[in-house]
């Protein structure tokens, strides 16, 4: 499977990507990571890395791709993606 990254507009292996949710409140206001891939809903689809996360920031893109109006609270996906950038360092 095919999934262009949201943030650097790259297609990658699925498996290499990180899957972003839209959060269960009533809002849909916040962005969440989906590492099992299992949660309902639209998806978007980001590199697990700080560059690419910034894009995706910076473009509003999980609003785009989760269909979030207003802005999106993406707090849980950023500290994901540093744990993550800390494991590795
Ligand atoms: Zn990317």
């Amino acid at each position: 499977m095919i999934r262009t990254c949201v943030g650097c507009r790259q297609r990658a292996e699925k498996t290499t990507l990180v899957r972003v949710v839209a959060g269960p409140d009533e809002a849909g206001r916040t962005a969440e990571p989906d590492p099992d891939g299992t949660r309902p809903g639209r998806g978007a689809h980001l590199h697990p890395s700080d560059r690419c996360l910034q894009l995706a920031l910076e473009r509003r893109a999980f609003a785009r791709a989760l269909r979030i109006e207003g802005p999106v609270n993406a707090d849980a996906v950023v500290a994901w993606v540093r744990s993550l950038a800390d494991e590795s360092a």
